[in-house]
């Protein structure tokens, strides 16, 4: 196959690409760096199969020869990043995943969105199931991620029921993994840098508001289950193991045997309560269940971390 994975140069898309080239695809990797950066697929430059090229997907999108599958996973996804890139990120959802579609269309391909938990917003009914249409607020700073992502499930649907394209929607629940940038400010990774540079660790509010947090090779292993498939979507995917940000940073502190105290920082606005998929669709459909538990693929990131980071050598 002939794989083109926009925003590859990311965290869970170059997790995609290095999986793709070693089953023996060829991937097409467009990314504009903006939260991604190259040296994330470095190791896959020399492959044969493998080629970078430097595109903002809301600019036209042109790749030229056959494509037999779009994994459309080109937006910021860290809340720092898209409150910091609040137009980036609703232009890359919607005029990007236009563009990501229109490619699909114009190749015949599968297109696969990358769209999010977010979609349930701080969420009323818990686990969260795909039938819940969620409770987002559009006003609200973390609307410019979630409308941006309801907008691309819309929109992929539209085409879909309109041009007949093949389409695909998985809603991704909080993953982790080496390859996520320390300063993101995602929980996981300020949680291992801090703890690992023996500062305070920071946990928003009381730490009671949960996740439920998945490992990134399961992520892939779901993805590609879907990619390979021609189920329509929207499943979820996500490890439903569910925990409070507290208990997260005491299990993280304990993993690096780190002497960082915790201290209580403000919570976000709008910032969920809870989040736990239902997984039930991916179990049924995907065959798919994670298989990673989180003492272990923590243990994983937070050796990459060490390795990768000097700051962060015991
Ligand atoms: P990331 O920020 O590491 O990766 C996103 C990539 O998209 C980056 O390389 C960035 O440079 C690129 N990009 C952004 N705008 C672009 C544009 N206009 N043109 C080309 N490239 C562009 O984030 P991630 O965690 O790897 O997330 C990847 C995708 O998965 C996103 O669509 C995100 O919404 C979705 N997702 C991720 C999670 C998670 O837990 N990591 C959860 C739900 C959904
Ligand atoms: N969080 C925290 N400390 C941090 C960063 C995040 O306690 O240093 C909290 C955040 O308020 C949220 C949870 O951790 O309740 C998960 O945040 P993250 O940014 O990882 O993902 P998202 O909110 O998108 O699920």
């Amino acid at each position: 196959m002939r794989v083109v994975v926009t925003g590859g140069a990311g965290f869970l898309g170059s997790h995609l690409c290095e999986t793709l080239i070693r089953r023996g695809d060829e991937v097409v990797c467009l990314d504009n760096f903006l939260t991604g950066t190259p040296a994330n697929v470095a190791h896959l430059m020399e492959e044969p199969g493998f080629q970078l090229i430097r595109s903002d997907v809301t600019d036209f999108v042109h790749v030229g020869g056959k494509v037999d599958l779009v994994l459309h996973f080109a937006s910021p996804a860290s809340p720092i990043d898209y409150l910091k890139l609040p137009i980036e990120t609703l232009k890359v959802g919607s005029i990007g995943t236009l563009h990501a579609l229109g490619l699909a269309r114009d190749k015949g391909a599968r297109i696969i969105l990358a769209s999010t938990s977010e979609v349930y917003g701080d969420p009323k009914v818990h686990p969260q199931p795909e039938t819940y249409w969620g409770h987002v607020n559009p006003v609200g700073p973390r609307g410019v991620y979630d409308e941006a992502k309801r907008y691309a499930e819309a929109l992929t649907l539209a085409y879909r029921n309109t041009h007949q394209v093949d389409t695909g929607i998985v809603r991704i629940f909080n993953t982790f993994g080496p390859r996520m940038r320390p300063n993101d400010g995602r929980a996981i990774p300020n949680f291992i840098r801090q703890s690992l540079a023996g500062e305070p660790v920071t946990v928003a509010g009381d730490g009671s508001q949960t996740r439920s947090i998945c490992y990134v090779d399961d992520l892939v292993e779901a993805i590609l289950r879907m990619a390979d498939g021609e189920h329509q979507g929207p499943i979820n995917i996500g490890n439903p193991h569910e925990i409070s940000m507290l208990d997260l940073a005491r299990k993280v502190i304990s993993l690096t045997e780190s002497s960082s105290e915790i201290v209580l920082i403000d919570r976000p606005v709008d910032d969920p309560t809870v989040r736990q998929p239902d997984t039930t669709l991916a179990r049924e459909i995907l065959k798919w269940e994670p298989k990673v538990d989180m003492d272990e693929g923590l243990a994983r990131t937070i050796a990459w971390f060490r390795e990768v980071h000097p700051w962060s050598a015991p």
